[in-house]
């Protein structure tokens, strides 16, 4: 079984995915932590998350220990992401990794959850659930603005709505796999569920999907 969720930072993406793998017993991956893991490559080693040569060379010397690092859930890390995540050559170089983790589950697991925002229709476009996941921009900057002052870090919300477009205008206008619901998507809007009530929605949408399937 292969879920695939996609949707713009902050929807809630990750927390619905941890859910339905822990429900369904399914591997998860986080696909954003390989760009995120890239960008930051390039820019510890002053180069330019822009410099195709680069981004490139970090996306295929990408190793699974590289996906650990707590500095990968920053801003600068985010931000880094989404420059080499426009990048055909880097999109490229990362896309077996997650090819492979979806056919080949690691621990054993009889399936997996995969999120990011191009799953549903290019890292596994035979996905049994594909779900995508979104809220208004203004919940997403303010879920952000918590988890940020959460984790003792100093962050205003006009800056933090200002970044959440900009990310967000970088990651739907790129030519290449540009972020949008594929059309056999669900489109789950979160703007006015919590966690529970999200995971409560997307399992109704599976169970229904399997018996009608
Ligand atoms: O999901 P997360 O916010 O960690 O992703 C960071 C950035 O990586 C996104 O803004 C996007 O540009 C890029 N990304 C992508 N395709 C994916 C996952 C992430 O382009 N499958």
């Amino acid at each position: 079984m292969i879920i695939a969720i996609d949707g713009p930072a902050a929807a809630g993406k990750g927390t619905l995915a941890r859910r339905l793998a822990r429900h369904f017993n399914l591997a998860q991956l986080e696909t954003g932590l390989l760009y995120r893991a890239c960008g930051l490559k390039v820019t510890r080693s002053g180069g330019d998350p822009r410099d195709v040569e680069a981004a490139e060379k970090a996306a295929k010397d990408l190793d699974p220990g590289d996906l650990d690092s707590p500095d990968l859930r920053s801003d600068e890390a985010a931000i880094a992401a989404s420059a080499v995540a426009t990048i055909p050559e880097v999109r490229n170089a990362l896309l077996d990794f997650q090819r492979a983790f979806a056919e080949r589950p690691p621990g054993g697991a009889k399936g997996a959850v995969l999120d990011g925002r191009d799953i549903g229709a290019t890292v596994c476009p035979g996905a049994d659930v594909k779900l995508f996941v979104t809220a208004s921009v203004e919940v997403r900057a303010e879920r952000r603005l918590k988890e940020l002052l959460e984790r003792g870090l100093e962050a205003i919300y006009s800056r933090v709505l200002h970044d959440m477009k900009k990310r967000d205008a970088q990651d739907t206008e790129r030519a290449v796999s540009p972020l949008e619901p594929v059309k056999d998507a669900f489109v789950l809007d979160t703007s006015d569920l919590d966690a529970g009530a999200a995971f409560a929605a997307a399992l109704e949408y599976i169970e229904q999907q399997s018996l009608s399937g």
